[in-house]
């Protein structure tokens, strides 16, 4: 069987589309979903995430606060840009792009966030809330993920899911997402990692694979069942003396032999990594309108 692509491409735009439609309600009710942005020194990788982040804030009618700061800055001049948007009416959400210089304290600037504007996903708070199954900001990358699964008409109730990564940006929050009691969840999760004595064993039984290693190949064709749904969330550069660059993007699965397996399957680039900008804007929409609600 040849697996029919998940195009995030096309999912992500769609959900875009009925972003941009609720932005436009919120604005003819005087609401401005607001976005701060952060990016602390220069790394080009985090450079071009920013850029993007603040390009689809534009298309989306999000206004976004960028703020680029020196390589040097230090952790209270940090501190006191979070503690500003928190207190800032306009910013629903801060996004403070990680990784941050080596000088400074990732954890403690995460925490200074206000809960109520962590539309990363990444606070305590909202970690603790969204294992307990209540209402929480959902880590990005993740969500993207059930959407992915949703959209495509996949059946998360009842199936075997393997996730390959335990980060806690990925590999954590997707095996908790899909273990709640509610229509995104209900599925039976196990959760493998570099000691996972035998991954095969774990893999070949699954009916949904979530391959979030970071390495290439970790998933080849013999380590999976005819008819798996495969979501690779792996980008990696794999060197390709026929590029340009010298390198191309590549996932963490085989992605042409295990296609020729599954029954759905997601590309690299074109899969999951359009989806998290997009969960990003949901998440400051659902803000505002949270913050609106309150204040009424
Ligand atoms: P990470 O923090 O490096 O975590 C990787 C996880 O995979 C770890 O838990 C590690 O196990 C496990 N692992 C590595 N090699 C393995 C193997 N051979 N067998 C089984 N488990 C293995 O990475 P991450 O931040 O979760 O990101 C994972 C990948 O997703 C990366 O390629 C990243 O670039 C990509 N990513 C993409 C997006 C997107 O938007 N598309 C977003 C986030 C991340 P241990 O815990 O035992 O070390």
């Amino acid at each position: 069987m040849a697996a029919k692509i998940i195009d995030g491409k096309q999912i992500a735009a769609d959900i875009r589309v009925e972003i941009k439609q609720e932005v436009e309600k919120l604005r003819q009710r005087g609401i401005v979903p607001g976005l701060g942005v952060i990016l602390v020194g220069d790394d080009p990788a985090s450079q071009s995430y920013v850029t993007a982040k603040e390009r689809t804030c534009e298309e989306m009618g999000i206004y976004s606060d960028d703020n680029r700061l020196p390589e040097d800055v230090t952790q209270q001049e940090l501190m006191a840009l979070v503690e500003k948007m928190n207190n800032d009416p306009k910013i629903n959400g801060i996004l403070v792009q990680l990784p941050l210089p080596k000088h400074l304290n990732e954890a403690e600037v995460l925490l200074a966030i206000d809960p109520d504007k962590d539309v990363d996903g990444f606070h305590p708070m909202n970690i603790g809330k969204m294992v307990a199954g209540e209402k929480a900001f959902m880590p990005c990358t993740p969500h993207g993920i059930i959407h992915l699964l949703k959209r495509s008409g996949v059946k998360i109730e009842g199936a075997e899911v393997v996730v390959v990564g335990r980060s806690t940006i990925v590999g954590k929050p997707i095996a908790n997402m899909l273990i709640q009691k509610n229509d995104s969840g209900n599925a039976t999760v196990t959760v493998c990692h570099t000691r996972t004595k035998n991954l095969a064993d774990h893999t070949r039984r699954a009916d949904i694979i979530i391959a979030a290693a970071g390495r290439p190949n970790t998933i080849t064709a013999d380590m999976v069942k005819e008819g798996v749904v495969v979501i690779d969330v792996g980008v990696n550069r794999v060197e390709d003396a026929t590029k340009k660059r010298g390198y191309r993007l590549a996932g963490d699965v085989d992605f042409e032999a295990v296609k020729e397996k599954a029954s759905l399957i997601t590309p690299v680039p074109g899969g999951v990594g359009p989806m998290t900008i997009s969960m990003l804007m949901f998440n400051t929409m659902e803000s505002a309108k949270a913050a609106a609600k309150a204040k009424a």
